[in-house]
């Protein structure tokens, strides 16, 4: 079997192996491909895998001799899932593999706005704290987590796990969403979406982007926190309206805005939020340790596995 890799480089930018892969095929594995030779490096290969490179309808009909999509994520919407089904094609992907990776960052970005660890080493290595008169020093305010309380927005894997992260830091955990269960029943209190906004210090984002979850950080909801709310994004950016977001942090409605992911990735450089002191912004990384990584590795290639032995598995589309 001929496979094809789309766009490896950010899954394996060298320090992972696609073994698993080349046990199973004959495998061309490309770093991205731009849109315009999608077609001609498919060429007559029967397995596709992707990252975000989109799979159309017309590169489909392009290259009939595909038989397998797999998607080295979890969202799949880059690859237009009616027109292979149409075709019988399988699309698979990877449903978890960064939960705790995930979870881990919504704590590293919270902890960022509770020490800025970073600006204070660099400070240092500066020669602020040789100069400085007295023993110690800080340049920012510096805040405990423990006592103050937790919203958590979509309390699923990642949702639940950085409320279990939470508790251990003494916070109380609040959360929302539309499907409760005796899993997250043991970690937080569940409440509507109003008073989730009305008593939470650290809002965090772990729902899904649909429609009605588009734009849901708004001048709206914003208008319903406390002042001096903490708000976390590692879910996607389209779930907060920047400009709405970026006003109450320049007003310091909002006290600080830590976010993995953007409304458009890679980021504007006219995003609102770069020109925002009181926001921490990282290049959607949380779900990139090594670690989950190679887990997503092991899957993927399990995927295309069980569909050559006839058994396919993380089918989404058929
Ligand atoms: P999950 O499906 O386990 O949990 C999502 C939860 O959101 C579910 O419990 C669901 O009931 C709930 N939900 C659905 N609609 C909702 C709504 N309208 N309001 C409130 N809650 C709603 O998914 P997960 O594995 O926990 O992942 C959560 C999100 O994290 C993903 O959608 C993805 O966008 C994001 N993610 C980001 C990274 C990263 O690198 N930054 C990595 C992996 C996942």
């Amino acid at each position: 079997m001929k496979i094809v890799i789309l766009d490896g480089y950010t899954e394996n930018p060298g320090d992972l192996s696609w073994e698993e892969f080349e046990a199973l095929g004959e495998v061309t594995v490309y770093d991205r491909t731009p849109k315009e030779m999608i077609v001609e490096r498919i060429g007559d290969a029967q397995a596709v895998i992707t990252n975000k490179t989109p799979m159309t309808r017309q590169t489909l009909d392009n290259c009939p001799s595909i038989r397998y999509i797999g998607v080295l994520a979890t969202g799949y919407n880059v690859v237009d899932t009616g027109a292979a089904k149409e075709k019988g094609i399988p699309v698979t992907n990877i449903p978890t593999y960064g939960t705790t990776a995930v979870a881990q960052m919504v704590f590293a970005l919270l902890l960022e706005v509770c020490h800025h660890v970073g600006a204070h080493s660099q400070a240092v290595k500066d020669g602020a704290w040789s100069r400085n008169p007295d023993w110690c020093f800080w340049n920012y305010p510096l805040i405990e987590l423990a006592g103050k309380t937790m919203g958590i927005i979509g309390f699923g894997r990642i949702g639940q796990a950085a409320g279990k992260i939470a508790k251990a830091f003494g916070m109380e955990v609040l959360s929302y969403d539309q499907y409760p269960n005796d899993a997250g029943r043991q970690i937080g209190e569940y409440v509507s979406l109003d008073e989730l906004y009305a008593r939470s210090d650290v809002i965090s984002l772990h729902c899904p982007l649909f429609p009605e979850t588009t734009g849901m950080i708004n001048k709206e909801s914003i208008a319903k926190m406390k002042k001096g709310v903490i708000i976390i994004n590692t879910s996607r950016g389209p779930l907060i309206v920047e400009e709405d977001l970026a006003e109450a942090l320049h007003q310091g409605k909002v006290y600080a805005a830590a976010c993995d992911v953007v409304s458009t990735e890679p980021i504007r450089p006219e995003n609102p939020l770069l020109g925002c002191y009181n926001s921490i912004l990282t290049p959607h990384i949380a779900w990139a340790p090594k670690e989950s990584r190679s887990r997503l590795m092991d899957i993927a290639a399990q995927n295309l596995k069980a569909f050559i032995d006839g058994a396919p598995v993380n089918v989404v589309n058929l």
